[in-house]
């Protein structure tokens, strides 16, 4: 989650989308339901060449379907809170839920448990355990559609059942409250990475958004890097400071992984990875999970929001007038509201090929072994053309665009986050060995 600058998504059909966008959303939704070919044809009339500049061709549609696209990062979790959002509906806002990931062929999903890194001590646990349970009931609630997975292996077999792979990730340190054995039972309940830190310090590991208080990791932050190791829980350093990277990737045994981080080459956020750190991740066999958040993909939007801090003031005084304290509302409506400033021409409008830009880049610094997705949907504010689950095909027709080989494209879309998974098991098992 990264509302910093507040967050969401916008209404499928909001007011003021441009006519091309509008028409090309229903065209390709109808389009997988069997559109009849007379209003395929008027649709086409409609907007003529606009269409070809969003549509996926057949190879894309083939190949996007055929692989198992897996996301690293969501915040849906918020939304479930409130006991009124299922997944199994599609909704209106936001990004993510059991239609429109089907509609989109996601195979797998993280979802983040998240709190406020400045909620600490059993409040914090409390609050992390009450979202492992409203991950775990969501998906009980829908067997034919979704399944709790903890490996590479559960993931490929849900797929092989038809089904989409549900796992957790807890973005934040602060959640175990310095207890290994908290650590321990988070995993017990399937959760599979942990976030050193959120925005803010843990009592153990500095974060890339706080003053640097512990110089990296502390002792007992390297013993928490052990025994993620030892329990099999992927060790992601999204949001950590640099030093702390440099201290995790010296200490793990397994690779690392960045379940939502872009390039800083790209855009200067202390947020986004260097290309010596993405260099350096990859050495060791982990893997940078592009986050399609606008202020971390493009520098543009970030000075936009610098030279104007009146802006973030209006937009987070407008989330808190409709949301409260209720942070799934906050996330969604945070990205709504920005979009609105944007259309008001207050903020750049950011395209989603800038997602396809970083990727490109971290393959070019990193290999193409190394680089994955991590959306952060329902927790930041997305590009134009990334708006929910639906569009990801478009990652995959881009990316045949650009050159890149079909086999190379499975990798980003999720064979790499595969083999991270299979590694940091196979580190797990043998040091439960003795080896
Ligand atoms: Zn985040």
């Amino acid at each position: 989650m990264d509302r910093t600058i507040h967050t969401l998504k916008f209404p499928l059909f909001p007011r003021s989308i441009p006519l091309t966008i509008y028409v090309s959303y229903r065209e390709g939704k109808m389009f997988r339901a069997g559109l009849s070919a007379v209003l395929w044809v008027s649709a086409l009339s409609l907007v003529g060449l606009a269409v070809s500049a969003d549509a996926i061709s057949e190879r894309a549609r083939k190949l996007h379907f055929s692989s198992i696209v897996v996301d690293t990062h969501d915040d849906t979790t918020q939304r479930f809170l409130d006991g009124k959002f299922d997944l199994g509906t599609r909704s209106a806002s936001g990004s993510i839920d059991i239609p429109r990931m089907k509609e989109g062929g996601l195979g797998a999903i993280f979802f983040s448990v998240w709190i406020p890194s400045r909620i600490t001590g059993p409040e914090a646990v409390n609050r992390a355990l009450v979202q492992i349970d409203a991950v775990r009931e969501q998906v009980r609630k829908h067997p034919n559609d979704i399944v709790l997975a903890t490996t590479a292996a559960e993931i490929r077999e849900a797929r092989e059942h038809g089904k989409i792979a549900a796992l957790m990730g807890v973005e934040g340190g602060h959640m175990i409250n310095s207890d290994l054995g908290v650590l321990r039972s988070y995993a017990a309940l399937g959760v599979r990475y942990m976030t050193l830190t959120h925005t803010g310090n843990t009592e153990w590991a500095d974060a890339s958004t706080d003053k640097a208080a512990h110089n990296g990791l502390t002792d007992f932050g390297k013993d928490v890097v052990r025994e993620m190791n030892r329990l099999g829980v992927m060790v992601d350093i999204s949001h950590v400071s640099d030093k702390t990277f440099y201290d995790a990737l010296e200490v793990s045994k397994a690779p690392l992984l960045a379940s939502h981080s872009s390039c800083r080459a790209i855009c200067d956020a202390a947020r986004n990875m260097t290309d010596q750190m993405i260099k350096d991740l990859a050495a060791k066999g982990g893997a940078i999970q592009i986050n399609y958040h606008v202020g971390f993909l493009s520098q543009e939007f970030r000075d936009a929001e610098k030279a104007n801090p009146e802006l973030n003031k209006a937009i987070n005084a407008d989330v808190m007038k409709l949301c409260g304290e209720n942070e799934g509302c906050q996330l969604i409506e945070g990205d709504r509201i920005t979009r609105e400033y944007v259309e008001q021409g207050k903020l750049p409008r950011v395209d989603f090929t800038r997602i396809i830009e970083h990727i490109d880049h971290a393959v070019k610094v990193a290999g193409i072994d190394h680089v994955g997705l991590g959306s952060d949907f329902d927790g930041a504010n997305m590009p134009y053309g990334m708006e929910d689950a639906t569009k990801l095909p478009k990652i995959t027709e881009a990316l045949l665009q650009k050159g890149y080989s079909e086999s190379d494209v499975k990798k980003i879309l999720g064979e790499n986050t595969l083999r991270v998974m299979a590694e940091v098991e196979r580190v797990s098992r043998e040091m439960n060995a003795g080896k």
